[in-house]
């Protein structure tokens, strides 16, 4: 099939090689002219575990290529829109002009048979509202919405041999046009036995943010689980692993640390309770409250827990904090609790040091005010204490007879529980944990 792939992001520009790679031709259209030029001649313009060396593969059939001028959609049989919707500035709500402004542009370019397909999260009611939009300007073209579940860092998999398909179509029908037409585009995962569910565009457009929050609801549950641990010497990991091997709750997400980030999560627990006051159903919804304060009082208990383990004061302590990126195996630190955290530090008198493998760049451009090492040894070196803050490998792996031969003095504070503790201890570290003892 034709398709085009309007934003070309974290989300769009996996989707469109992963496409190419499906044996589409596919055109990635984006108004960033730079990452444009980059996907063009085939560099990822993020670090995302093998997109680089799909771009090199699709590019090569020739089924891939990347413009910023939105004129090439015209001729593609599907029009997929993967642009941005940030949360709002000083609202809790989604900024939609993005998509908008995205689903705009292209109207010029349907044609009778086309298919728009949304996959950007969006504010429930917003695929009924760009329906209306595409039909008065092409009443034969159609409009679908299918959300998007991929996980940064495993991005590329997650895309070609998803868990499910949710199609979202007027009044959910099986038999709506739509329908076969995604199957076309899906085909190979289909043909693999990837689920697919058919919904009206309400319940495909909830089930993002019903998957959102129940993550995030997870997330801060085994977090404020911590914090009873923290109050009572228990060990929230033990915890979760006990309650985790119940097969009705699961082991998975009931990791405690220093809570939740990125460009999904908490912009999306926020546009979903924005959305529902505007339906008058924000009562549902005020736990989600609750999930975000949770998640947001983790932040500050992780600074209150580096002074401690500082002796009571930041003041002049030299912190290097090891990961800046909101989880491992990417460069994103949009909300990364990491970065916000070492801003804290910094604020409260800390000389803070920061270090990652892929996020440097995207952190020094947020918080220019912090020190960046990409060397983690020199990152380590003279340190008062080590905040690990993001579990890439290499700090997991970390050793703690050689850290130690780096820093001034052995206190390490493991904000996402993966060090062992009795090792690290053995080795002469004062370490603290979450919600552990
Ligand atoms: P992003 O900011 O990385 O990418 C958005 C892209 O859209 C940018 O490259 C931007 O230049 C482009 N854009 C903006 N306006 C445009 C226009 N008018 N025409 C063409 N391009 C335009 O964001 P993202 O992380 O890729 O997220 C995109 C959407 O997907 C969001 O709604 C997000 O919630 C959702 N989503 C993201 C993920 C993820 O892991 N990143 C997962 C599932 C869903």
């Amino acid at each position: 099939m034709r398709i085009s792939v309007i934003g070309c992001g974290y989300l769009g520009a996996v989707h469109a090689a992963c496409m190419a790679k499906l044996g589409h031709d596919v055109v990635g259209i984006d108004v960033d002219e730079n990452k444009i030029a980059d996907l063009a001649a085939g560099h990822a313009p993020f670090f995302e575990p093998g997109l680089e060396n799909l771009l090199l593969e699709v590019q090569e059939t020739g089924r891939l290529t990347f413009t910023s001028d939105m004129s090439r959609a015209h001729g593609s049989d599907v029009h997929f829109i993967c642009v941005g919707t940030p949360q709002k500035k000083g609202e809790n709500a989604a900024d939609m002009t993005y998509v908008d402004a995205a689903t705009q542009a292209l109207l010029p370019y349907l044609h009778s048979g086309d298919l728009v397909v949304g996959k950007s999260t969006v504010p429930v009611g917003t695929a009924a509202r760009l329906a209306e939009m595409v039909q008065a300007h092409e009443p034969g073209a159609h409009l679908a919405w299918n959300p998007e579940f991929l996980r940064e860092g495993h991005a590329v998999k997650d895309t070609l041999t998803p868990d499910r398909f949710v199609y979202g179509v007027p009044g959910g029908s099986e038999d709506h046009a739509a329908v076969a037409v995604l199957d076309e585009v899906y085909a190979t995962p289909l043909g693999m036995g990837t689920q697919r569910l058919v919904a009206d565009y309400a319940t495909a457009e909830l089930v993002k943010a019903a998957a959102n929050s129940f993550l995030a609801t997870k997330i801060s549950f085994i977090n404020a689980m911590a914090e009873v641990c923290e109050a009572t010497g228990a060990d929230v990991t033990v915890l979760a692993d006990a309650i985790g091997l119940d097969d009705r709750i699961g082991r998975k997400f009931l990791n405690a640390g220093i809570g939740f980030g990125g460009g999904c999560l908490p912009k999306d627990i926020r546009a979903f309770m924005a959305r529902a006051g505007e339906l008058g159903a924000d009562q549902a919804l005020t736990f989600l409250r609750e999930v975000d304060a949770i998640n947001m009082r983790r932040r500050s208990r992780t600074v209150e827990l580096a002074r401690d383990l500082c002796g009571g004061t930041l003041m002049g302590q030299r912190i290097t904090v090891l990961g800046a990126a909101f989880k491992p195996d990417s460069d994103d630190v949009r909300d990364s609790p990491a970065l916000s955290i070492a801003a804290q530090l910094q604020l409260q008198g800390a000389v803070v040091t920061v270090s990652d493998p892929q996020s440097l760049g995207n952190a020094a451009r947020r918080f220019p005010e912090l020190n960046y090492v990409a060397n983690t040894a020199e990152a380590l070196n003279n340190a008062d204490a080590v905040l690990l803050l993001t579990e890439w490998k290499e700090y997991r792996d970390l050793d703690p007879f050689e850290t130690g031969t780096l820093v001034k003095q052995m206190r390490i504070l493991d904000g996402r529980n993966v060090l062992d503790l009795q090792k690290w201890r053995a080795a002469g570290w004062s370490i603290r944990g979450i919600g552990r003892p």
